[in-house]
């Protein structure tokens, strides 16, 4: 039964694109429907494959941003403009095309709410996706973990779902809270944080070390290194910090 699911996992299928969303100018979320999909849990990712006429094959893998929904996933691409495989998703899909994946992929980044909290979740850039699915899922499912989002972007104009957090941090109830750091450009106005994240903001906005959260940093290399040290050094427990790099360079 294991095995087979394993192998459900590393055959490639053939997922139709439902919709396609630009979410803000260089994000786009794709809408999938991939018959035979096992099943997710917030945090998995899948993998992309792109095959050339001549042959030549690209790969990349991509968080799935949606809840557990059947055979519905979503993913969120960041067009990278020099890049290889995001110009193409994020640029060239429509609805009705096809799109070879597998998954879903990773037992380790993954958020159910029967591993309790609190939840500190820290996201850099597109980092924040499989975050989203954890957000999603907890507010989809009613769950009271005790929550709080550190994202950092370049802009207000960079941040994924901005409305939607904002929502679920005002009507939640429920224990829920966003706080954006916009490191290049800040809105007008704006009274927040417009730095990277550094050990204060950890410590103003995460939990404190005896509250024994559950830590999820997801972004480039480099920032997911420092806060995954960071909040080792403030005195959390390494067994309960997860890291997840999305990119070779630090982005
Ligand atoms: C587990 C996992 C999950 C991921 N989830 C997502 C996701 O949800 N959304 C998403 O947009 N990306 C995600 N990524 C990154 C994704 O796999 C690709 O690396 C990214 O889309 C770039 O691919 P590309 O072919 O366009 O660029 P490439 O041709 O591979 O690279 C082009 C240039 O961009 C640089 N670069 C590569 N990756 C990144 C990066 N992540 N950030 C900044 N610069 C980079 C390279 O150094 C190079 O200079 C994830 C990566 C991993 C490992």
């Amino acid at each position: 039964m294991a095995g087979r699911t394993v192998l459900e996992r590393l055959t490639w299928r053939l997922a139709r694109v439902v919709a396609t969303r630009a979410e803000t100018p260089r994000f786009v979320s794709l809408d999938l429907e991939v018959p035979g999909w096992p099943g997710h849990l917030p945090g998995q990712h899948l993998d992309v494959r792109l095959t050339a006429e001549d042959g030549y094959q690209a790969q990349r893998s991509y968080s799935i941003a949606s809840a557990p929904a059947g055979e519905r996933v979503a993913i969120t691409v960041e067009r990278l403009d020099d890049g290889e495989v995001s110009p193409y998703l994020a640029g060239d899909l429509r609805a009705g095309d096809l799109l070879e994946l597998r998954g879903p992929i990773g037992g380790y980044f993954v958020w159910e709410p029967s591993l309790g909290g609190p939840l500190l979740l820290v996201a850099g850039g597109s980092g924040v996706v499989p975050l989203l699915a954890m957000a999603r899922h907890r507010a989809a499912t009613g769950s009271q973990v005790p929550t709080r989002l550190l994202y950092s972007s370049r802009s207000a104009a960079d941040a994924l779902a901005r409305d939607e957090l904002d929502r679920l941090a005002r009507t939640d109830g429920s224990g829920f809270a966003v706080t954006h750091t916009f490191t290049r450009e800040q809105p007008p106005g704006w009274t927040g944080y417009r730095r990277r994240i550094d050990p204060a903001m950890l410590e103003e906005v995460g939990w404190p070390p005896a509250a024994r959260p559950l830590a999820y940093v997801c972004g480039p290399t480099r920032m997911v290194e420092a806060v995954a040290t960071t909040l080792v050094e403030l005195g959390h427990d390494p067994v309960r910090v997860r890291t997840e790099r999305f990119g070779p360079t630090g982005g």
